[in-house]
């Protein structure tokens, strides 16, 4: 049976918080009750021995207003002068209240650069787990005033995600400004119900998040579900609930029945797996016949350049790629042992091959199967 709300809060000891812009902001820009409110139930958590990561959007939201731009900032330009305004307001916010309650906070911006990179992200671990240890909360947030668009998150939902499987914590909790995950949009749809437990993200679910709610997050139900998805992957199962409700996160601790807690896959991945699963960019593609493809999925092997069908992509040695079925259907990512274009000379043929065509020979893997990761949940799925 799979493990409920119950089990996942009776080992609750450390828990990534996503606030979003909707909680947080008001007209004029912040909501300082709001912030306060919340941030005195964090204290609680933490005097509880819970360890706190907070993900903070808001900064774009409380910047908005000094630049007299009125709802969300549409240039990018527009929105990292706002974050540039902003993010200093809501770090004020939350220390004050923090410091009412002897307490200290930090600041911590992140790339998604600073994730993919794994000697940074190593790094980025290692100053989150040293402010835990010293009780210090880190409020993350992404760094909006610097990051163009090829290094950019984009939304907190997915970095909240990312920063979940880098601290391998218990839970990610994402405080929204609706109640849940809804099977249809409960603003103009009647029979929209909220999903209370989602045991697997089915094909069905992706497609009941179409509806976005919302005006001044970024994201909508949709870059919940991937957060969702991405945690569940590391093993971290991910709680939506209402951030507006009074005493959200007393309640959610009781384990009382609110917002929509979606399950982690079975298999929890050993910390280097989420990194290369999660963190890496893939750029390039690896199409496989069908053999390779049950030799990968069944059999847990290795990948070999014959099981190779087709390659796309100017990937270099050691970048991620996806790894795809026939048809073209990523359902793995791995690391290449050799670039896109030796792969390419090298499709099809037996590992005994690779010298006479290269001229050399690194490895006789395409991708060992310790650096690759299966990213659905079953083979079943697979198309073969
Ligand atoms: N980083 C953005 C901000 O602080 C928020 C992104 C989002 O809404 O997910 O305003």
């Amino acid at each position: 049976m799979n493990e409920g709300r119950q089990d996942i809060l009776s080992r609750l000891k450390r828990v990534v918080i996503k606030i979003g812009s909707g909680v947080i902001s008001s007209d004029e820009g912040l909501d300082e009750v709001m912030i306060s409110r919340l941030t005195e139930d964090i204290c609680d958590l933490r005097d509880r021995g819970v360890e706190v990561i907070l993900v903070s959007s808001g900064a774009v939201s409380a910047g908005r207003c000094s630049l007299g731009i009125e709802g969300r900032p549409q240039t990018i330009p527009q929105k990292q002068a706002a974050a540039a305004i902003g993010q200093p307001r809501i770090m004020r916010a939350y220390k004050e209240v923090f410091k009412r309650r002897q307490r200290v906070a930090a600041q911590v911006l992140l790339t998604r650069d600073d994730l993919s990179n794994r000697r940074r992200y190593l790094n980025a671990h290692n100053t989150l787990d040293t402010l835990l240890e010293y009780g210090v909360t880190p409020i993350v947030n992404e760094n909006d005033t610097v990051v163009v668009e090829e290094i950019r998150f984009g939304d907190n939902d997915n970095l909240s995600a990312l920063v979940a499987s880098l601290m391998a914590a218990d839970l990610l909790l994402i405080l929204s400004d609706v109640d849940g995950f809804y099977s249809g949009d409960p603003g103009c749809d009647e029979q929209a119900r909220l999903l209370p437990l989602v045991e697997r993200i089915t094909p069905e679910i992706e497609a009941m998040a179409g509806i976005s709610r919302g005006s001044l997050g970024t994201g909508g139900m949709l870059t919940k579900l991937q957060a969702a998805q991405k945690a569940g992957l590391a093993g971290v199962p991910t709680l939506i609930v209402n951030g507006r409700t009074e005493g959200v996160l007393e309640k959610v601790v009781q384990g009382q029945a609110l917002g929509s807690l979606f399950l982690a896959s079975a298999s929890k991945l050993n910390a280097r797996k989420r990194w290369i699963a999660l963190s890496m960019q893939p750029n390039g593609k690896i199409f496989l016949d069908e053999g390779a493809v049950r030799a990968v999925v069944e059999a847990g092997k290795s990948l070999l350049p014959t099981g190779i069908i087709r390659v796309e992509g100017e990937f270099g040695r050691g970048d991620a790629v996806h790894i795809c079925d026939r048809h073209g259907d990523p359902f793995a990512i791995g690391v290449a042992n050799y670039t896109g274009s030796e792969l390419e000379q090298i499709k099809g043929h037996r590992c005994a091959e690779i010298e006479s065509i290269l001229g050399y020979q690194y490895k006789d893997e395409a991708v060992y199967r310790d650096n690759l990761v299966l990213i659905r949940d079953t083979a079943e799925e697979i198309e073969v």
